[in-house]
């Protein structure tokens, strides 16, 4: 079939409106009509080079949508779904997933990184020449076809933009705190970072009961964003001493968790000396790819700190992205007061400005307005 999608053909450039020929789903994959999709750093990433990817490739990797057709081996979902998409899809069967945590399956991995599905091809066109898929996903497309384990069924009556974003940044910033962090009643919580991930996190934070839940961004109205999401103390950090205030905030004691959801340079340090004695680190947000990360080594050990990374959450999103859902159903998790704009397919390039910008929490770009809302 003809669909319409965003290309990316050289780092650096601007997305192209192209039609694209999209093949068949083949026995392990599922056809999507894509209602919305979340425009992600990870993509802002990949645009300008930074995360590679076999070119060209159409991005997107925080959609949901409609089922439209299923391939003969699958069975869990059928045309007309809704479906939430994850962009890891998890084989089952590796040491990771049979270990319960199929975020960091090792069958999918490289195909991820490889631009294409499970079985190393490609199912999208360009006039002949092989057009790559974006985190198996490639949500920004009308339609997309995705393997069978990244369509997760979920409820009918929530929206589907809001499904979307569940995909990716809500379930990365959430389970930061939840799935890795696993914070307890009464805890004190530091947050960098106020977009679509370190908001979540706040939302996860306050879910948990924590005490405070401290963020620190350098935009005021990001900082507001915070509060009304919960936050109980903001730090703009270029007017105060992150470190010397969260201790003030926090009985002297430090944060029992820090979120890292920037990724920034100088922020894991800082981090680290924010956080109590005994508390755990959380890096979420990804570096460059020459960074590296490092603590105060006899410190590190006389104050047992955790120092741990969270990818998608450290979450199972099969079982993750309807619960939260759930939540959001039941009015206890607003994931739709993240997204600051709507933005139509031939708009894209706006909402990668928009965001580099830093005026989003999150941009989402409609594709399908009856189904999205
Ligand atoms: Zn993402
Ligand atoms: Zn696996």
């Amino acid at each position: 079939m003809r669909v319409n999608a965003a290309v990316l053909e050289q780092y650096g450039d601007p997305l192209r409106l192209r039609e694209l020929e999209l093949d068949e789903p083949g026995p392990q994959e599922v056809l999507v009509r894509i209602a919305a999709t979340g425009v992600c750093a990870s993509d802002a990433h990949t645009r300008a080079g930074r995360i590679p990817s076999p070119l060209p490739v159409v991005l997107g990797h925080e959609g949901a949508g409609v089922v439209v057709a299923t391939g003969s081996e699958v069975g869990h979902v059928a045309a007309g779904d809704h479906v939430a998409l994850s962009w890891m899809p998890s084989c089952g069967r590796c040491r990771h997933c049979e270990g319960g945590r199929p975020v960091l399956c090792a069958v999918s991995a490289p195909a991820l990184l490889g631009g294409t599905l499970m079985d190393g091809g490609v199912r999208m066109r360009d006039e002949g020449r092989d057009v790559h898929h974006y985190s198996f996903l490639s949500t920004f497309a009308d339609h997309a076809v995705v393997p069978a384990a990244s369509a997760v069924r979920i409820r009918d009556d929530v929206p589907l933009a809001v499904a979307a974003l569940v995909g990716c940044g809500v379930l990365t910033g959430y389970g930061s705190v939840v799935n890795r962090a696993k914070v307890a009643p009464g805890s004190s919580v530091l947050i960098y970072g106020a977009g679509g991930v370190g908001l979540s996190a706040v939302m996860a934070a306050c879910n948990s009961g924590a005490l405070r839940v401290i963020v620190v961004d350098p935009k005021a109205d990001k900082r507001d964003g915070a509060t009304a999401f919960g936050a109980t103390h903001v730090i703009d950090p270029s007017e105060r001493p992150v470190v010397e205030t969260v201790r003030a905030m926090t009985d002297g004691l430090g944060a029992d968790v820090s979120i890292d959801a920037v990724g920034g340079e100088g922020v894991l340090g800082e981090a680290f000396d924010a956080t109590a004695t005994g508390g755990t680190i959380v890096c979420v947000g990804v570096p460059g790819p020459d960074a590296y990360a490092a603590v105060p080594g006899a410190r590190f050990v006389r104050e047992e700190k955790y120092l741990t990374g969270s990818l998608y959450g450290s979450s199972r999103p099969g079982q993750d992205i309807p619960a939260l859902l759930n939540l959001f159903a039941a009015g206890r998790l607003p994931v739709d007061k993240l997204i600051s704009r709507t933005y139509p397919l031939e708009r894209i390039n706006d909402t990668f400005d928009d965001m580099l910008a830093g005026e989003l929490r999150r941009g989402v770009v409609v594709l399908d307005e009856a189904l999205a809302w």
